[in-house]
């Protein structure tokens, strides 16, 4: 059976908590790690209904995209509303897991979930390079070349766009005197040793990065591997904010705002007056993401949706350029089909369910 560690363990491997923002709280927030779980509730975020809906389906986890922590707390005397629900969780012994910004900071994301809904081909992270890319150099001796090699691809080193197993090796002859004490795989104490090596080179993300050392130096027969790590300046395309892509074919503006309202099922949308007559490239951010109207202009977008989007911010429309809030809730829920689909994937010992409970607190009257 999974424990709460193990399932925020696998969580964080979806949308690591590395690539949470600074000022945001994710990962397991309420529970003993060692607990164990028989079924766990998805929901947009904690609120008095959703804890109820836990006990009554039996849940011991509740994962949402919103965390019930998110400032520090100094007390617990249920003074406030999220104490109140922090103090039931523990009461009733129900775990919390959230995953945040870290979602919204990934390929297969928020803003993923929310461009597959609105039908976008060609998706792209939007401002991409939250995380950083190192180069792994690594020697080896020819006998064991292959299987450092796997070792590394297999933790996630080597990924280019859509190709994977990106490497470059070159051969050449590795020389070392194994001192007192050293135990060496190849080689005698104080006898200069020169070795036929492949020197192997392959990009890796730093959200990988303790993943694939650790397997590297697993699967090399060396005592002391020869490797570097150099940080790179180029900007990684699988983390980032917001999204970018293009409808398969133009569409009427007016026809694509009614199609996005259906799609999110937003009861409302705040438009921009000024707007293109017909949209293909649409950049987009789910929850707040005003942040990034400039880059999707630079980008070419022809419209930009997000949510919590300001009166000033829709001055920044232009014949060319539509701006559409949809809602915060409405252009993120559909993040939670997505971690449902990886847990499901990846587990088989527990049952998850998505809330039914509506927890968006704004009302269009
Ligand atoms: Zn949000």
């Amino acid at each position: 059976m999974e424990t709460f560690a193990s399932i925020a363990a696998a969580l964080s491997e979806f949308a690591p908590d590395m690539l949470s923002e600074e000022y945001d709280n994710t990962g397991l927030l309420v529970g003993n790690p060692s607990q164990l779980v028989s079924k766990i509730l998805l929901a947009y975020e904690i609120t008095e209904e959703v804890v109820k809906e836990a006990l009554y389906e039996g849940c011991q986890l509740i994962i949402t995209h919103h965390p019930l922590i998110f400032k520090s707390l100094k007390k617990l005397t249920e003074q406030s509303p999220e104490e109140k629900l922090i103090a039931s969780l523990i009461r009733h012994n129900i775990g919390h897991i959230a995953l945040h910004t870290n979602a919204d900071n990934i390929l297969t994301g928020v803003n993923k979930a929310l461009a597959n809904r609105l039908g976008i081909e060609n998706f792209k992270i939007l401002k991409p390079g939250k995380d950083k890319l190192y180069s792994l150099v690594v020697f080896i001796p020819d006998e064991a070349f292959e299987r450092v090699e796997a070792a590394v691809f297999e933790a996630g080193a080597g990924r280019i766009g859509n190709y994977s197993h990106c490497g470059y090796a070159l051969s050449g002859t590795g020389s070392f005197i194994p001192l007192e004490n050293a135990n060496p795989a190849i080689g005698r104490i104080h006898q200069l040793e020169r070795v036929s090596e492949r020197r192997l080179e392959v990009i890796v993300p730093g959200r990988r990065l303790r993943t694939v050392l650790s397997a590297m130096l697993q699967a090399h027969p060396y005592e002391e591997v020869a490797h570097f790590i150099h940080p790179l300046q180029n900007t990684d395309p699988e983390s980032g904010s917001g999204g970018i892509g293009n409808l398969p074919k133009p569409m009427n503006y007016l026809e694509f705002v009614q199609m996005v309202k259906n799609v999110l099922k937003a009861d409302v949308i705040r438009a921009s007056k000024l707007h293109p007559d017909t949209v293909q490239r649409v950049a987009f951010c789910g929850g707040a993401g005003a942040f990034l109207i400039p880059y999707a202009k630079e980008q070419g977008a022809e419209v930009f949706i997000s949510g919590d989007i300001k009166y000033h911010d829709f001055f920044r429309a232009d014949p060319s350029f539509g701006i559409l809030d949809a809602g915060h809730c409405e252009t993120e829920w559909m993040i939670l089909n997505e971690i449902a689909d990886f847990l499901n994937k990846k587990f088989h010992t527990f049952a998850i369910q998505i809330s039914n409970v509506q927890t968006n607190p704004v009302k269009i009257l």
